[in-house]
């Protein structure tokens, strides 16, 4: 059997995307998200479902030892769990500033934690770390959320540098705009409203699909251990900012 990937945030977008790539390319999964049905009605043989909310590292943990204990060491973790939140700094209440950070962050930096030091051991090893268009370029209603994703860029930069001599790589993905569920949590409707108007003005189908972001990965994944793509920064081609 292939080796083990495990993908947080995998009930929707590109988690589940990525879920069904890695599956058909014959890797086992452990999946982990909040909504377990989801990720369990995707159907995919060798693989294990757990419900699972990232802010809480001891669940995560135990998720992550489970998978382990089933299929052997984790040779590739997906960072992907993200929630976006946008918002006008002087009205947006602080807890979903907390929720970006909590999730986005901390959430990522527990994975990390966990599966670093046996990577390391084992000398082999790949993170990705979902970042975006926004950890790259400032815009405003995304002071907190491209706040995260400056955060997330610089962490796996950095995780990078600390791992190349144990042969482990640690790669930044950067979608622009993907069509997934991930605008339905912001709560300011006049700012929601706003950004699906300029994801209907690029037309829904010339967005980047969850499919395309799956394929990156797959494609990074696949090279030599010695080959590391250290970012891949893409966007639908009739994406101006
Ligand atoms: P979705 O909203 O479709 O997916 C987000 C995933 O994260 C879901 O599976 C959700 O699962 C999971 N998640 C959220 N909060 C938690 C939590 N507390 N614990 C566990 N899982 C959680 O959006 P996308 O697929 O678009 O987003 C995936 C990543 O891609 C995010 O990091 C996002 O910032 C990034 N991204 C997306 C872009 C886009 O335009 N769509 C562009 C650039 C980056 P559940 O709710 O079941 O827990």
């Amino acid at each position: 059997m292939k080796k083990l990937v495990a993908i947080t945030g995998a009930s929707s977008g590109i988690g589940a995307a990525t879920a069904q790539k890695f599956s058909a390319a014959g890797h086992p999964l452990l999946l982990i998200a909040r909504r377990v049905e989801k990720m369990e009605a995707l159907r995919l043989p060798n693989c294990l479902c757990k419900k699972v909310d990232v802010t809480n590292k001891n669940e995560l943990y135990k998720a992550l030892e489970e998978g382990e204990a089933l299929y052997g060491p984790i040779d590739c973790l997906v960072n992907n769990a993200g929630v976006m939140l946008l918002g006008d700094s002087s009205t947006q209440e602080v807890d979903e500033w907390e929720q970006m950070i909590d999730i986005n962050i901390k959430g990522l930096l527990y994975g990390i934690k966990y599966v670093v030091k046996g990577m390391k051991e084992r000398n082999t090893g790949t993170i990705f770390n979902i970042g975006s268009t926004a950890g790259r370029k400032t815009s405003k209603t995304r002071m907190v959320y491209g706040g995260t994703k400056f955060a997330v860029h610089a962490i796996s930069e950095i995780l990078r540098e600390e791992l190349a001599s144990s042969n482990v790589r640690s790669t930044i993905i950067a979608p622009g705009i993907v069509e997934t569920e991930l605008l339905s949590h912001t709560t300011d409707t006049t700012i929601k409203t706003n950004y699906q108007n300029n994801k209907e003005r690029i037309g829904l189908e010339e967005l980047l699909h969850s499919e395309d972001i799956a394929n990156m990965m797959l494609f990074a994944y696949e090279q030599p251990q010695r080959v590391c793509i250290r970012e891949i920064l893409l966007a639908p081609t009739k994406q101006e900012l």
